[in-house]
């Protein structure tokens, strides 16, 4: 067998692993069973794909979407791995089964209501298997925010194949969800693999608001760059991209309510450009990659800190310095209370979990890195030295200071 790093170079043409990449492959050649909890952009797929170049034998890749799958499936197809799909949508459903059977698929991507079908459960049975791995496994869990029933279905007909290894892929998932996972996918507590959430280049600040508009103003003219505003309707867009032209700078509006054709071309001008503010919904950034965008902002609370980490995610992937900064209201904690008495009952609980820690983050007179960090898992120290917590500490330090010159001269 060849090495790892060998096919990493080879085949995708990338010089190292990047995080717990090395760690979860490593185990996944194993054999042994695996959750990976990675941010989004971390490299997930990579850690199925190439054990699955490696291997004999195809790995089975459960993924909720079409259209996740295709561009997945494109992906793959770039770099040389023997790749199909069977979805309702595929016509050549008889060739790709005949090349599973034979044993010349790397990747068969799947949707989770296939693992129920009994003809499924046998054309398994006779294909040759080297791995399942269940992307977007939060998908799983009813405590999570994107639960599928279907999932479900999986760990009876994983079962059924229990010296296949099984590598969970997912990029939000708090302790609970998690814990859900592993339980609902037969995966043991010690194959657990939590990967860096820190993204210490970006200085978090979370302040109450008073005049939005002039407030994000403010943050423009720091900023020295391109820049998302995140509004919570449509409308807002509109209105924040006119009254954000003031600073000067080109603005545009982003949402899914826009002709095609301008929202296209919105995109396309913000990604070419190296001072632009966009006022986006958050249907604004999912697949772009600007490195250089400098600045987001939230107008408001975003849904989750799930959803706040992967906005202000999109800030700063070059590395170099980049700032989120979130304005919020008292009335927008009111509204998703609101939200949360409509959603059905067995959900409840989960959102409201979800929420708590959301106010809890813009709440605390802790480090917010501190707490984003806590909430994915992770261990980190009390002070990032980054965020507005951390650069202004809250009055009562202040006052201490204050003291301590006073008694001091
Ligand atoms: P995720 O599913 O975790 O969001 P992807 O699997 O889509 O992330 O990978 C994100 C990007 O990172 C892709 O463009 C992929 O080619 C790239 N990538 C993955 N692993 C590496 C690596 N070891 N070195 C460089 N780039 C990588
Ligand atoms: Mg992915």
């Amino acid at each position: 067998m060849p090495y790892p790093l060998d096919v990493l170079h080879a085949t995708f043409g990338f010089t190292q692993f990047r995080g717990v990449q090395a760690e979860v492959v490593g185990r996944v050649l194993a054999g042994e069973r695996t959750l990976a909890v990675m941010p989004t952009g971390a490299g997930k797929s990579l850690t199925y794909q190439l054990p699955s170049v490696m291997l004999e034998g195809t790995c089975v890749v459960v993924s909720p979407l079409i259209a996740l799958m295709h561009d997945q499936l494109r992906a793959a197809e770039a770099v040389g791995i023997r790749a199909a799909t069977l979805t309702s949508a595929d016509s050549n459903r008889a060739e790709t089964i005949d090349r599973f059977r034979a044993g010349t698929l790397d990747l068969l991507y799947i949707a989770p209501e296939r693992a129920s079908t009994g003809y499924f459960r046998e054309l398994l049975g006779s294909a040759p298997l080297c791995l399942f791995a269940i992307d977007e496994a939060h998908c799983v869990s009813e405590w999570g925010h994107d639960f599928r029933p279907d999932y479900r279905l999986l760990k009876p007909l994983l079962d059924q194949f229990p010296s296949v290894p099984r590598l969970a892929l997912t990029a939000t998932a708090d302790a609970h969800t998690r814990a859900d996972i592993l339980d609902q996918l037969g995966i043991p507590a010690e194959g657990l693999i939590v990967a860096g959430f820190d993204r210490p280049n970006i200085r978090y600040a979370i302040t109450p608001r008073d005049n939005t508009t002039r407030q994000i103003m403010d943050v423009i003219a720091e900023a020295d760059g391109p820049g998302i505003v995140y509004a919570q309707t449509r409308a807002g867009t509109e209105k924040l991209a006119e009254a954000l032209a003031a600073s000067g700078r080109p603005t545009r509006a982003y949402h899914a309510g826009l002709d095609p054709a301008v929202r296209a071309a919105n995109q396309a001008a913000f990604v070419a450009s190296e001072d632009m503010v966009m006022a986006a919904t958050v249907a604004f950034g999912m697949g772009i990659d600007k490195p250089d965008v400098r600045f987001v902002a939230h107008a408001g609370l975003p849904k989750s800190i799930e959803a706040y980490y992967q906005e202000t995610g999109r800030a700063g992937r070059d590395g170099d310095p980049a700032v989120a900064h979130m304005f919020w209201g008292a009335d927008d904690l009111a509204r998703a209370r609101q939200r949360i008495a409509e959603v059905e009952p067995h959900r409840r609980a989960g959102e409201q979990a979800r929420l708590a820690a959301l106010a809890g983050l813009v709440e605390t007179a802790e480090c917010r890195r501190a707490v984003l960090l806590r909430y994915f898992g992770e261990n980190p120290p009390a002070q990032c030295g980054n965020c507005d917590n951390c650069l202004k500490p809250p009055a009562t330090v202040d006052a201490t200071v204050v003291a301590q010159k006073y008694l001091s001269a």
